[in-house]
């Protein structure tokens, strides 16, 4: 059992006031692996002021000094990557060779992409104004349990980078690896208070961070539910919101592309993480003629996957996720396989079967609906404007995929979803490209130059000509 019993303020390990704990549960047998704690409104407040108190003089610094300071913590994650790899596999249950890939080496590509960046903000002329960039402030960072480090690196690392001084509150089921990153940045030469740890519910800590007039900026990741409420709360005091979101991403395959390699790189997207990813393409859009054999391909690979799935995160995700599916059934969508309950063998903690569903339409709820777990759906087009008007009919415009027979048609199709990535016959995800959402899968953008962009103000400056 690991018990965490402080929280960090103002660069040290304190105990909290509150008295409250939380539990985390190991996803994959459903019984208690860590105890931590869940901090009140009393440690919100220590933890801002600790960050206020901070930011003069981390704002005043070179950008290049604050970079050497991020370039040793880089160093620290790096070389504990196993260490922090495995802490994601137990408390998201992913497997380890995931665990290391995705969320722990993606982090460290992330921040030495983000340290390529150390040059001071450009400060520009506009006729007698002088335009320059500094950093926001008080950050308030709100992170989900699915990609549990990935999502703080992304958050910290340019929040830092800028100048601002941070407040994490990472999500209940996943505190572990961030209490790790925290540990490993305290040894690496931050000024007392520039990042502060208060784990605790989204209701109170992550309330009271969004409300706090001393929290000049939030930037958060999770679901469209809780990015509203934050969005609302943090208008009471106009700061600045960043929203990362969910998804419902479409990936088109058109005539004339490779529709067994299409498909079965789409099956791998959505399945990956257990279904548990904000940008998974979880619409398949084929030719109407094509269906039966795009279905019949997304199957057999969804079958092969299905062994060496992670559990989903939690009960409350298991059984979201059995609603969604037995809801599919019932509105008339056809199982082509998976379906509710365990995978044989697999009757402990959260496995669920990776699951496809072909002659789904767009007015079906598991057609609109964020499922969050391993499941697919088939939808036949008619013609390409077809295919655009079922990519785009959504309340998200998060991410989405096009498979041609070349990029030139790829791309064409690509300009026309609304949507704020789009990935061409099998285009890498790269760290420095912003991500993040149209419509109502967020507002701004994380990674790279424009993930920095989002943690500065701009200030004219006018002379007398
Ligand atoms: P969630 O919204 O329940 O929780 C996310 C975080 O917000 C947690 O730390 C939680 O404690 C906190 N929170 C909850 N209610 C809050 C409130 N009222 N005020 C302030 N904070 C609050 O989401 P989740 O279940 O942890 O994550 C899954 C969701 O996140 C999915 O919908 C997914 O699509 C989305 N997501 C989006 C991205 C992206 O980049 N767009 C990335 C990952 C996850």
């Amino acid at each position: 059992m690991i018990r965490h019993e402080h929280v960090y303020i103002d660069g040290a390990w304190v105990r909290p006031r509150t008295a409250d704990v939380a539990e985390v549960v190991d996803p994959s047998t459903g019984e208690q692996l860590a105890v931590v704690p869940s901090c009140g409104a009393v440690e919100v407040d220590l933890a801002v002021a600790a960050a206020r108190a901070a930011f003069a003089s981390w704002a005043g610094r070179p950008a290049r000094e604050r970079a050497e300071v991020l370039h040793v913590l880089t160093g620290a994650v790096r070389q504990n990557a196993d260490e922090l790899a495995e802490l994601v596999r137990l408390e998201l249950g992913a497997p380890f060779s995931l665990a290391r890939s995705e969320h722990v080496d993606v982090p460290v590509a992330m921040l030495e992409a983000l340290l390529q960046l150390t040059d001071e903000p450009a400060e520009e002329w506009i006729g007698n104004s002088l335009i320059t960039r500094e950093p926001v402030g008080v950050v308030a960072a709100i992170t989900p349990w699915n990609y549990p480090l990935y999502q703080l690196v992304a958050k910290v690392g340019p929040a830092l980078l800028a100048g601002c001084t941070v407040v994490v509150k990472p999500a209940e089921a996943t505190p572990l690896s961030a209490y790790r990153f925290v540990e490993l940045l305290h040894d690496s030469g931050f000024p007392a208070g520039v990042l502060n740890l208060v784990p605790g519910r989204g209701s109170v800590v992550g309330e009271a961070l969004s409300a706090h007039p001393g929290v000049d900026m939030v930037s958060f990741t999770g679901s469209t539910t809780a990015g509203r409420r934050v969005a609302a709360v943090a208008a009471q005091t106009v700061k600045r919101v960043a929203l990362e979101l969910g998804g419902k991403s479409a990936s088109i395959v058109l005539p004339g592309a490779d529709l067994a390699a299409a498909v079965r790189a789409t099956v791998e997207n959505c399945m990956s993480n257990t279904g548990q990813s904000c940008s998974a393409w979880t619409r398949l859009l084929v030719p109407r003629s094509d269906q039966e054999a795009a279905a019949a391909i997304a199957g057999r690979v969804a079958d092969e996957l299905t062994s060496d799935m992670g559990p989903l995160v939690s009960q409350t995700q298991y059984d979201a996720v059995q609603d969604h599916i037995r809801g599919a059934i019932e509105e008339g969508a056809r199982l082509v396989t998976g379906g509710t309950g365990h995978p044989a063998g697999r009757d402990r903690g959260y496995f669920t079967r990776a699951t496809v569903f072909a002659d789904v339409h767009g007015g079906m709820r598991i057609a609109q609906e964020e499922v969050f777990g391993p499941v697919l759906v088939v939808q036949g087009y008619d013609d390409v404007e077809d295919a655009v008007r079922q990519a785009n009919d959504s309340p998200y415009g998060l991410h989405g995929a096009v498979w041609a027979a070349d990029d030139e048609q790829a791309l064409a199709i690509a300009r026309r979803l609304r949507t704020g990535q789009v990935d061409l016959n099998g285009g890498a995800f790269n760290v420095s490209a912003p991500f993040g959402g149209y419509k109502q899968s967020g507002t701004g953008r994380e990674l790279g130059r424009f993930g920095l962009e989002e943690f500065l103000e701009i200030k004219a400056i006018q002379f007398l000509e």
